[in-house]
């Protein structure tokens, strides 16, 4: 594939996940209020990411620190409105670098994190929105804050001073998804919590008509992951 076809096609998919976004949207009677996409670009190098800047996308996800931080600086520096998401399970000594590269963090999960994060937020004086990642499925080796946990654990993030704005899940895998974002949807309003972020590319029209906020995709926008 030649560079410029690659770029035409980065584009047209993001054309028609936009597409189909607005259409569920549509449906659930919030055209008025759609999900923020976050382009998931992990394993994928600048140059895959560079056509979706250009189409104007200022929301992108990365899953690991050391990635994020060898990819995107340079990207920033370019295109300093760009906000990035941390998305995948963060490790406690990593806690200073996620807060130093991303505008928003999906995946704290438990209070050993939310205690390295506050540390990190209090020193940077950079407050990063969080939010809690629920094992809503309450899989043996998924990652994520028990659902029975999650009082607990907005308690202590905010005793770390850290801003909490909402709830993250990724439902199990081969079964239908929407009991489980019906039920973090339900969750979020049980604890005051405005944001939802659910939805990958497999699942994000689902997502969209039961209430996310914010959508993860990745393939579905940049093809197969590398590497
Ligand atoms: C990789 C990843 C995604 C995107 O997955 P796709 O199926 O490629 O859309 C979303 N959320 C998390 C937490 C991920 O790690």
């Amino acid at each position: 594939m030649s560079e410029d076809n690659s770029s035409d096609s980065a584009a047209e998919r993001l054309a028609s996940v936009q597409a189909d976004i607005a259409a569920a949207c549509q449906r659930a009677n919030r055209a008025d209020n759609p999900p923020m996409l976050i382009a998931v670009s992990k394993t994928h190098p600048a140059e895959a990411i560079t056509p979706l800047i250009a189409q104007g996308h200022k929301d992108f996800g990365e899953n690991r620190v050391q990635e994020a931080a060898g990819k995107w600086p340079a990207l920033r520096e370019q295109h300093p409105d760009i906000r990035l998401h941390m998305i995948g399970q963060l490790q406690s000594n990593k806690a200073g670098d996620a807060v130093r590269l991303f505008d928003m963090i999906h995946s704290l999960d438990r209070p050993s994190l939310a205690k390295a994060l506050g540390k990190a937020m209090a020193e940077q004086q950079k407050h990063v929105p969080c939010l809690i990642q629920v094992n809503i499925g309450d899989e043996d080796q998924k990652g994520g804050c028990a659902v029975s946990d999650i009082a607990a654990l907005l308690d202590t993030a905010r005793g770390h001073d850290i801003p909490v704005i909402g709830l993250m899940c990724i439902p199990p895998a081969g079964r239908e998804p929407a009991p489980y974002f019906a039920l973090l949807d339900k969750l979020a309003d049980d604890h005051g919590l405005a944001q939802r972020s659910m939805g990958m590319s497999g699942d994000y029209v689902t997502a969209t008509e039961i209430g996310a906020t914010y959508l993860r995709v990745g393939s579905a926008l940049f093809g197969p992951r590398r590497g």
